[in-house]
């Protein structure tokens, strides 16, 4: 046993992000660790559950309701939340690993990844990651209360209005890539205001989709339908949508050689292929609303003047080397929405070792690679660690695996525990700053089941970060005080840039 143990000191250890990542993490630290452990889990949003709020689709409420699960690691014994704390702003990693016997980054992978092809960035071109936080009611997407849809438009600023207006001015969008991020985001588009009522959009979100015209989606793979990312489950859901044909042709569907090989050693591109090829068989019925998959086409160019009004296709095929490389044979597609969903990427957090070229924390194990060695006290799990792949699922078994090195770590005298409880809170309290709590949280929640039911819906959420922090107030009497509007960092030599959205993408 080690002095520290034998002293019962706890392992005081901060998870950055509350997402599933960073909530897995705190499980297995309270489920396996033999000793007292203190878990503060830290996000830079209001409220916990990162992708699980953020990132999983509206209308997929068994993978939603996972938040329940996570909710229940919150409130065991020795785990606290502590929301609208933002790393590298309101506390530097060098502050926070001084009060704290080891971090666990687990801030996520929210950024987009890009074509770079010309007319990226015309309007009406737009990240995935961009309209799932704007369809799930994410803050960033939403600065501003809601709702206003159609009351005006000027708010160039505002993504939330802005993406109002491209979707209400669109008839035919194009969604780039053929994952699963790809298959929400069209399914999103298509479906009517009613058919996602039953949902927790954001009122603004659904107001908005009630003006909506789309009728046509073309979902893009630059490869075969052997190479599909999607999995069976989420594919077929698009052939249960009522008054939709699936339009996709046979000759598409066809395998070469190797394609068959694909197909053969990978189970799920054999049943996403012949749920493929069932649809391919469908007759036309006339529906009023279609989804388009194309295969073997990748985007060379996102045509218009002012905003988006087409985009330019070329054929695909695979070299001899294996690489996707264009047939020099093109065609344009008439669209006014091109929404590209080719996966996200990790960003660096100001502090944190970062490498640039596969967008990740290195590391091994989860143990932090920091100048060439092991950091002796920082850890790395979800998709900041292993890059953004896999079901919420995933996280645990990877939260096992870090949490796993690090208890071995205790155990073996490398990480000591330094009797460093209440060190986070007083630093905070000494700058002034007040988290929010899980009890902020279930004020969140309540205001949030009270404003659905008001007009006939589960649960409305809040989408601003001034109506979540209403929300968060306690009775009047205990208001929180927080000077965070004014305030100015006590060492700005250390805040090396913007924070990078901890939670949102984890
Ligand atoms: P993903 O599964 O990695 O799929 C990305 C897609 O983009 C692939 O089809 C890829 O094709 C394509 N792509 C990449 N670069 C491209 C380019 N330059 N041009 C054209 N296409 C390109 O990523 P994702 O859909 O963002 O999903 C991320 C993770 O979240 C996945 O693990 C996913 O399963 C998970 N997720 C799960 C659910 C669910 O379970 N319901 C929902 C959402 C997300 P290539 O294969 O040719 O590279």
């Amino acid at each position: 046993m080690t002095a520290a143990a034998e002293e019962n000191r706890p392992l005081v250890v901060a998870v950055i992000g509350a997402g599933p990542s960073g909530i897995y993490a705190a499980e297995a630290l309270t489920v396996q660790s033999p000793g007292a452990v203190e878990v503060a889990v830290i996000d830079r949003l209001p409220v916990p559950f990162g992708l699980v709020r953020y990132g999983v689709a509206p209308d997929h409420h068994s993978i939603r309701s996972i938040r329940s699960t996570l909710e229940r690691t919150l409130e065991r014994p020795g785990v606290a939340f502590y929301g609208d704390v933002t790393i590298g702003r309101d506390l530097v990693i060098e502050e926070l690993r001084g009060v704290v016997d080891a971090v666990v980054y687990a801030y996520g992978a929210g950024a987009d990844r890009r074509l770079d092809i010309p007319g990226e960035d015309l309007p009406g071109s737009l990240g995935a990651p961009e309209f799932v936080a704007w369809y799930c009611g994410h803050p960033d997407a939403h600065p501003v209360a809601g709702p206003a849809p159609g009351a005006d438009a000027v708010e160039e600023v505002d993504l939330g209005r802005t993406m109002i207006r491209l979707v209400n001015e669109t008839t035919s969008a194009v969604v780039v890539g053929v994952g699963n991020v790809a298959l929400d985001v069209a399914r999103v588009l298509v479906k009517t205001a009613d058919e996602l009522a039953d949902t927790d959009m954001a009122d603004q979100v659904l107001e908005s989709l009630t003006a909506k015209r789309i009728t046509d989606v073309h979902i893009l793979g630059r490869r075969g339908p052997a190479y599909t990312a999607f999995t069976t489950k989420e594919l077929r859901e698009l052939g249960q949508l009522p008054d939709l044909d699936l339009v996709v042709s046979a000759a598409d569907l066809e395998l070469d050689a190797a394609s068959l090989v694909a197909v053969a050693a990978d189970k799920v591109a054999a049943r996403n292929v012949a749920v493929m090829r069932e649809w391919a068989a469908r007759p036309l019925t006339g529906a009023s609303r279609r989804i388009h998959l194309h295969f073997w086409v990748r985007p060379v160019e996102i045509v218009g003047a002012e905003r988006v009004s087409g985009i330019r296709l070329e054929r695909t095929a695979i070299s001899p080397d294996g690489y996707v490389v264009g047939t020099g044979e093109t065609a344009l597609l008439d669209a006014e929405l091109v929404v590209r969903s080719v996966g996200y990427r990790g960003v660096a957090l100001p502090g944190v070792p970062y490498d640039a070229g596969t967008g990740r924390v290195p590391h091994a194990e989860g143990r932090v690679i920091r100048d060439g060695e092991f950091s002796p006290d920082e850890y790395v799990t979800g998709w900041i660690k292993r890059g953004p792949t896999g079901v919420i699922g995933t996280n645990k078994s990877d939260a096992v695996e870090t949490v796993a090195s690090l208890l071995a770590d205790v155990a073996s005298g490398r990480l000591v525990p330094a009797g460093r409880s209440g060190e986070l809170d007083s630093l905070l309290a000494g700058r002034g700053l007040s988290a929010l709590d899980l009890a902020a949280w279930h004020r969140i929640d309540a205001a949030e089941v009270q404003l659905g039911l008001s007009h006939g819906r589960s649960r409305t959420t809040l989408a601003s970060r001034d109506e979540l922090l209403t929300a968060a107030q306690p009775p009047s009497g205990s208001e929180r005080t927080d000077p965070r509007p004014e305030l100015v960092h006590p060492h700005p030599e250390l805040v090396e840039g913007p924070s990078t959205g901890s939670g949102s993408g984890v």
